[in-house]
């Protein structure tokens, strides 16, 4: 029995080191990607939930290593966080995402706000604001054009600099947005303090919301919570038409979800709007 407890912690010992390899070689992979241009962002378009008018896309990124299938964030955005390869990456789709709403307004789609996911060490960065403002103005934008999504426990870690930071961005006219609201724990007196535009409302709310006597409560509170404070409502994962019907019902400003379409590579998302406008 004593021997067998050895050969546990050897295995144990080996499976640690195997997994930090691994992480080591995830690691080379991503600075190597992000060296030869292999990651692209989709666009999913957010819609309004009077007229279903198309007014912005939110950036999703993502991975395609040469020759293999495309990795999606989840599989790896944690692992930039924790190396800090996210600060770099995350430049990256500020700025591709801007070049491209650019692009898209030279060929004549235009009306489109740009929705950018930004993370804890992003928020961290003295230079964002500098950094942001400088992409905004190299594409002939607008700070208004841009939104930046941050989660619920993003905003709430560290709230002194990370509201200093926001407030900072606000002032020069970026919207801001609480991400995946309902699942962290903000307190509301928080809330209030955050200079903050618009709250999405978790896609696990809106999930069963048609069944769900619970989340429907919870979204019905949410929305009239950020109406009285006068912020909208953008609701993720809108995948039927009950959760369209019902959101509509509560007075939810903004819709995004499978219902109308999954995020698209830049060329498709083209035409979605373009055929989206000229058939509504
Ligand atoms: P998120 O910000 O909450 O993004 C929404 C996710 O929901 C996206 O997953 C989107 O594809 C998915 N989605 C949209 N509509 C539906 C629907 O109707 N049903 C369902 N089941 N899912 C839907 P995705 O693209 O895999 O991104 C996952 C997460 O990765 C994002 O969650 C965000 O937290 C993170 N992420 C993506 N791009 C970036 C980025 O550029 N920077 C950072 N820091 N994080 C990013
Ligand atoms: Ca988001
Ligand atoms: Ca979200
Ligand atoms: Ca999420």
């Amino acid at each position: 029995a004593k021997g067998e407890g050895r050969n546990n912690i050897q295995l144990f010992d080996s499976r640690l080191n195997e997994a930090a390899a691994m992480r080591v070689r995830t690691e080379t992979r991503l600075r190597d990607a992000l060296e030869h241009g292999h990651f692209l962002l989709h666009y999913q378009p957010q819609f309004t939930t009077i007229g279903e008018h198309i007014v912005g896309v939110e950036a999703l990124l993502r991975w395609q290593p040469p020759d293999e299938e495309m990795v999606p964030p989840n599989q790896f955005i944690p692992l930039a966080e924790d190396t800090g390869l996210i600060v770099p990456i995350g430049a990256w789709v500020i700025d591709e995402a801007l070049a491209q709403l650019a692009r898209w307004r030279s060929a004549g789609i235009d009306g489109l706000r740009m929705s950018i996911n930004l993370s804890a060490h992003q928020l961290r960065l003295r230079e964002l604001p500098r950094l942001i403002g400088r992409s905004i103005e190299q594409h002939g934008l607008q700070p208004a054009d841009l939104e930046l999504e941050v989660t619920e426990s993003v905003a709430m870690r560290d709230p002194e600099s990370t509201i200093g930071i926001l407030t900072q961005l606000r002032d020069m006219g970026i919207a801001l947005a609480i991400d995946d609201f309902g699942t962290g724990y903000s307190s509301l007196s928080y809330l209030k303090l955050l200079p903050i535009s618009r709250l999405k409302l978790d896609r696990s709310f809106v999930h069963d919301i048609e069944s769900n006597p619970n989340d429907a409560a919870i979204s019905a509170a949410t929305i009239s919570l950020a109406h009285t404070l006068g912020l909208e409502v953008v609701a993720e994962g809108v995948e039927g038409p009950a959760q369209l019907g019902m959101l509509t019902q509560l007075g939810c400003d903004l819709l995004q979800g499978y219902h109308f379409s999954r995020p698209l590579a830049a060329p498709a998302l083209a035409d979605f709007v373009r055929d989206w406008r000229a058939s509504h």
